[in-house]
């Protein structure tokens, strides 16, 4: 590999899914308010790879997930999916991106309350455009896979914490994104549970094959990823 040209390294290197360049934003600005949050983020992130995001509570983590999956535009910088650049792409085709390219999942589930698990999990393949037998095909299988499928036609107030928020896991996989963007996933779980989510989810990334940025305060779960990145004044540096 060292012998290797530049050149053909780079070509040889596996293109990043997710790639956030220069990233700045502020809020407030030139008010007394103002609070500079991102001052030049870059990341690439790969397939099959759990990327933790470790910073304390208001560093800009949830700026910078809200920026990577296009609910919020950058001051300055890009961000690319699949080598396309969305920073400044119109609401449709950022609307599309998010629906199609990118999974979500909070610290609370969001599922919605009147319908099944099964449901939960089927609705957003449905608003994609598939039939009821895929989705209902894809949903039975992801629930399964983080172990819930035995609750497939419970309402979320009929399942556990660390239930629904596996369900949530399910859910924002649903549609194939190649991105999934976790904002403190198991944050509202006692340890135990929290550890049980925790695994079903790296089971799923690595599953799935999908790109997964992950915010987290807790160091231990934080220790089980691919690889961390601490988010200080403003940018990412490599952790441990
Ligand atoms: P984290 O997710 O790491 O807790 P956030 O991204 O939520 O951090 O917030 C980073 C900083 O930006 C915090 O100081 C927060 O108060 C501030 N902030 C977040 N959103 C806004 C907003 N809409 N307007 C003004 N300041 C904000």
């Amino acid at each position: 590999m060292s012998d290797m040209p530049t050149s053909e390294r780079a070509r040889s290197a596996p293109d990043a899914v997710l790639r956030l360049a220069d990233i700045a934003r502020t809020y407030n600005p030139g008010t007394p308010a103002e609070v500079r949050v991102l001052a030049g983020v870059s990341l690439d992130l790969h397939a099959g790879e759990a990327v933790g995001l470790v910073a304390p509570s208001g560093a800009g983590k949830s700026t910078l997930l809200h920026i990577a999956g296009l609910l919020d535009t950058p001051d300055a910088g890009r961000v690319e999916i699949e080598g396309c650049d969305l920073s400044q792409a119109s609401d449709r085709a950022r609307t599309l991106a998010r629906r199609d390219r990118i999974g979500f999942v909070y610290q609370f589930h969001h599922l919605l309350p009147e319908f099944s698990a099964l449901e939960n999990v089927m609705l957003p393949q449905l608003a994609a455009g598939a039939s009821r037998e895929a989705a209902r095909q894809r949903a039975t299988a992801l629930l399964a896979l983080v172990e819930v499928d035995h609750r497939a036609w419970h309402r979320p107030a009929e399942l556990s914490g660390g239930e629904r928020q596996r369900v949530a896991i399910a859910r924002a996989l649903a549609n194939r994104p190649r991105i999934l963007l976790a904002d403190e996933p198991t944050g509202n779980l006692d340890p135990t549970t929290a550890e049980h989510v925790f695994t079903m989810l790296m089971t799923l990334v690595h599953a799935e094959g999908v790109a997964a940025l992950i915010a987290t305060h807790n160091h231990a779960l934080a220790a089980r990823m691919d690889r961390r990145l601490e988010l200080r004044r403003g940018r990412l540096l490599p952790q441990g």
